[in-house]
């Protein structure tokens, strides 16, 4: 049978590639791969039956194969169901359905890792343009900006004066989310949407009082250890550097790279760096106590005049 390892160019397919593309759903087929169930379904043109993927029954030529994301389009262009392995029962009448559930549930459990959509693909046995059209018209968003944006994220926040001007806090019920310093609350929300563009978020709710609390007495310098939940995506570097800034006592300071030979990455001050630049929850993670080797208390992202007067607090209650 070695005609099937020649390129398939199977017919109807110019919608998800150009035609001249080996169609990766070729594949899975041809290896009856009962993974990629749910996710497409193919037409035999000798016969006139259509198949889910895994279908046991003898591979068809694969000039003679055409493919369907929905059991309805095979059945639209005149195609039967397939008795032996009916293709109805794997809930393909929303196609790529299976599909997508396996990505979403991929990029949950690999929530500290960076994830490509080739990669994804790989994972569903899709190809990655198909896949992203199938994710987008399921969940409403491209796998990306599901991970992103928040998607399925209920946020409360709550925005307080202090010495340091506006703070805005965000949480989760599993935790802080969001920690920023600045002038004008409008633009502290506006950048908080910005961030979790897909989450849900409203004012004043589900915001854990006794976290806000926390942030502000901390601001005064009344409470030293600020040891709250957080909950954020980031991937395991940013999570080591941030766990060792938490490490960092009140009122001292490290140098880039000490921070970076503390996690044992001594020559990862450039990538420490920029873990603390990313910081989403300032103070709780306290990337204000990483400065310079050089001298001088150096950027912050919410002002290096704040990262200033900070450490001044700190300096003093120690
Ligand atoms: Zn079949």
């Amino acid at each position: 049978m070695m005609q099937y390892d020649l390129v398939a160019r199977p017919l109807g397919i110019s919608e998800t590639l150009g035609t001249s593309s080996l169609d990766p759903r070729w594949k899975p087929l041809a290896e009856r791969d009962t993974n990629a169930d749910g996710t497409f379904v193919y037409g035999v043109t000798s016969t006139g039956i259509y198949c889910r993927p895994g279908c046991p029954s003898r591979r068809p030529r694969a000039d003679r194969v055409r493919f369907f994301e929905t059991t309805t389009e095979a059945r639209q262009s005149g195609f039967r169901a397939c008795k032996r392995c009916r293709p109805d029962a794997v809930g393909l009448a929303q196609p790529g359905v299976e599909a997508v559930r396996r990505a979403s549930a991929y990029l949950s459990t690999h929530a500290d890792q960076p994830v490509t959509l080739a990669h994804l693909a790989r994972v569903t046995a899709m190809s990655p343009h198909h896949l992203q059209r199938r994710f987008k018209a399921i969940v409403g968003l491209s796998p990306s900006n599901y991970r992103r944006g928040g998607a399925g994220m209920s946020i409360g926040y709550s925005t307080v004066s202090s010495a340091l001007g506006q703070v805005l806090v965000a949480a989760t019920v599993d935790g802080v989310c969001s920690v920023k310093l600045g002038d004008s609350e409008t633009t502290l929300v506006r950048d908080l949407r910005r961030e979790y563009p897909s989450a849900e978020i409203r004012a004043n709710k589900q915001t854990r009082t006794e976290w806000v609390k926390a942030i502000l007495q901390h601001l005064r310098g009344a409470e030293p250890s600020l040891d709250l939940p957080i909950d954020v995506q980031a991937t395991a570097f940013q999570w080591t550097v941030w766990r060792a800034l938490q490490r960092i006592p009140y009122g001292e300071t490290r140098a880039y790279a000490e921070v970076a030979t503390a996690i044992g990455q001594p020559k990862a001050a450039r990538a420490v760096a920029r873990a603390c630049a990313t910081n989403p929850v300032c103070l709780v993670v306290p990337c204000h106590r990483v400065v310079p080797a050089a001298g001088g208390t150096g950027g912050y992202r919410w002002g290096a005049d704040r990262k200033k007067r900070l450490l001044a607090v700190e300096e003093k209650r120690r």
